[in-house]
C-alpha cells in the first residue's frame, strides 16, 4: 500500500531542495546584428556606453505592420531612422521583439541606450514593435517579453513587482515601467501595452528561475506542451519529470492519494480519430499518473480521461481515449504519483491510433468512463464483449453485479451507491478479468 506520510514528506522535502536553490533565467535566443542588417550595413555604436541596468522600459514602435512583414528590414529602418535622422549613435532600444516572437539585438545587454526621454543612465529599452494604442500586442510577443526581462531581471538582480528612484528622472518608477512613466511626454508604449505591464511583471515573477528555483523541463508549464503526433505504430517520445513544477490544477481525478501533483509535464495532441490511445512507460522507478484535457487553453481545463491503474513505481500506464473529436487538440498531463520522487525521472510516451495494442487486448482495449461518475458509470470494450461485471465497496462487499451481459459495453446505474470509492471487477467472454477503480460522486 501506499502510505501518505512518506508522501507528504518528499512533498515538504520537495519544497525545501527547491527553495534553497539559486539560478538565474537563461538569455532567450535572438537575431543579433549580423542576423538582421548582414554585411555590416546598420553597423553598432563605435564608442558605446555602459550602464548598470536597474530599470527595464517598455516601448512600441507606434506602426502597425502587416502580415508576413519582413520585420528584419523593419530593424533597419528604425536604426536608419534612429542614426540618419535623429543623429544617434545607433538603434535606440536595447532589444526589440516582433509580433511572431523573434528577439532583435539592438545595443545589446549593459549598453545605455537612447530611450527614455534623455534619462536613459541604469535603464534597458525594449521595443515590442507595434502600435498599441490601436492594437493588441500578440500573446507570442509578451511571452518573450517576459522571458527577456526575466533573464534582465535574474542577471542584474532587479525587482521586477516593486518601484525604485531613477536618478536620471528623478522619479520613482516600477523597475519594469513603460516609457511613458519617464520625463517625456508619450503615449509609449500605447494604452493596450501599458495595461499588461501589471500582468507582465506578475508573470516574470512567477518564473521558477526568477524565484530561484531550478528551470524545469521544457514542457514543465501547460503553456509549453510539446506537440506529440499519433501514430499508427508505437513511435515514441522521451520525456522527463526532472525538476518539474506544481502547475496550479488539481490532482487527476483518478489519483486516489490526491496529492498536490507536483512533477507534472505536458505534451498535446491533434486528434485523428475518435479513438486512441497513450502509453507511457518509466525508463525507471517513475509511476506515471495520466489525465486528459479537453482543449489546450491552459486558463481553462476539463479533465475527460485519466488513468493510475498502472501497478506502481515502473509500471507501464496505458490509457485509452474515445469519443475524442478529429482534429480537435488535446492536452496530456503526465506526473509522477508522488509518493517518492522518482530516481529516475525518464519516461517514454506514445499516442497512437488505429491499431491497439496486441499485448492483452481485454486489457488495453478496455476503458471505464466517466471517472468519477455521477449515476451512470459505462464499461466499454474495443476487443472482446463484456460478459460480467461486479461492483465492489473498498472493504470487499459486492454491491452490484450483472451477467450475461454480451456487449461491447454497458451503462451501469450506479445511483444506488452513496459517494465514495469502488471498485469493479469486469469480465470478457473468454473469462479473462479486469479490475478498476472508480469514484462515485
Ligand atoms: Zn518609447
Amino acid at each position: 500500500m501506499k502510505t501518505k506520510l512518506f508522501s507528504l514528506l518528499t512533498f515538504l522535502f520537495s519544497f525545501i531542495s527547491l527553495t534553497a536553490q539559486t539560478a538565474t533565467c537563461s538569455q532567450p535566443s535572438y537575431c543579433d546584428r549580423d542576423c538582421w542588417a548582414p554585411g555590416g550595413v546598420c553597423p553598432p555604436d563605435a564608442t558605446p556606453v555602459y550602464t548598470d541596468v536597474e530599470f527595464i522600459i517598455v516601448h512600441h514602435s507606434a506602426a502597425n505592420y502587416s502580415a508576413g512583414t519582413d520585420y528584419k528590414a523593419v530593424v533597419r529602418s528604425y536604426w536608419d531612422y534612429h542614426v540618419n535622422t535623429h543623429g544617434w549613435d545607433d538603434i535606440g532600444y536595447n532589444w526589440l521583439v516582433d509580433p511572431n516572437g523573434i528577439i532583435y539585438e539592438g545595443r545589446g545587454k549593459d549598453t545605455q541606450g537612447a530611450h527614455f526621454s534623455g534619462a536613459n543612465s541604469n535603464t534597458m529599452g525594449v521595443c515590442v514593435i507595434g502600435d498599441y494604442m490601436t492594437a493588441t500586442p500578440t500573446s507570442v510577443s509578451i511571452e518573450k517579453l517576459e522571458d527577456l526581462i526575466a533573464w534582465e531581471a535574474t542577471r542584474k538582480e532587479i525587482d521586477v513587482l516593486t518601484t525604485g528612484y531613477h536618478a536620471a528622472s528623478g522619479l520613482t518608477i516600477y523597475h519594469v515601467s513603460g516609457h511613458r512613466d519617464g520625463p517625456g511626454t508619450t503615449d509609449c508604449p500605447g494604452n493596450n501595452l501599458y495595461a499588461l505591464l501589471p500582468t507582465i511583471r506578475e508573470d516574470v515573477s512567477q518564473y521558477p528561475c526568477y524565484k530561484g528555483e531550478d528551470e524545469g523541463p521544457p514542457n514543465d508549464l501547460c503553456e509549453n506542451a510539446f506537440s506529440i503526433t499519433s501514430k499508427e505504430n508505437e513511435t515514441f517520445d522521451i520525456g522527463s519529470v526532472d525538476k518539474a513544477h506544481a502547475e496550479s490544477l488539481p490532482a487527476a481525478s483518478c489519483d486516489d492519494f490526491s496529492t498536490p501533483a507536483l512533477l507534472d509535464v505536458f505534451f498535446k495532441f491533434k486528434a485523428v480519430e475518435d479513438t486512441h490511445q497513450i502509453k507511457v512507460v518509466p525508463y525507471g522507478d517513475m509511476d506515471p499518473v495520466i489525465s486528459v484535457y479537453q482543449g489546450t487553453n491552459c486558463d481553462d481545463l476539463t479533465e475527460i480521461f485519466c488513468s493510475d491503474s498502472g501497478g506502481g513505481a515502473g509500471e507501464t500506464e496505458t490509457l485509452l481515449l474515445s469519443g475524442l473529436q478529429p482534429d480537435e487538440e488535446y492536452l496530456i498531463r503526465i506526473y509522477d504519483y508522488g509518493e517518492e520522487l522518482p530516481e529516475n525521472p525518464y519516461f517514454k510516451i506514445a499516442v497512437t491510433h488505429g491499431t491497439l495494442s496486441v499485448e492483452s487486448p481485454f486489457e488495453n482495449n478496455f476503458i471505464l468512463f466517466p471517472n468519477p461518475a455521477d449515476n451512470i458509470l459505462k464499461i466499454k470494450s474495443l476487443s472482446d464483449e463484456i460478459s460480467r461485471y461486479e461492483i465492489y465497496s473498498m472493504n470487499g462487499t459486492l454491491l452490484k453485479q450483472a451477467d450475461e451481459i454480451d456487449n461491447l459495453e454497458k451503462a451501469i446505474d450506479i445511483s444506488s451507491l452513496s459517494q465514495g470509492i469502488y471498485f469493479i471487477s469486469v469480465q470478457n467472454n473468454k473469462g479473462e478479468i479486469i479490475v478498476r477503480k472508480f469514484i462515485k460522486n
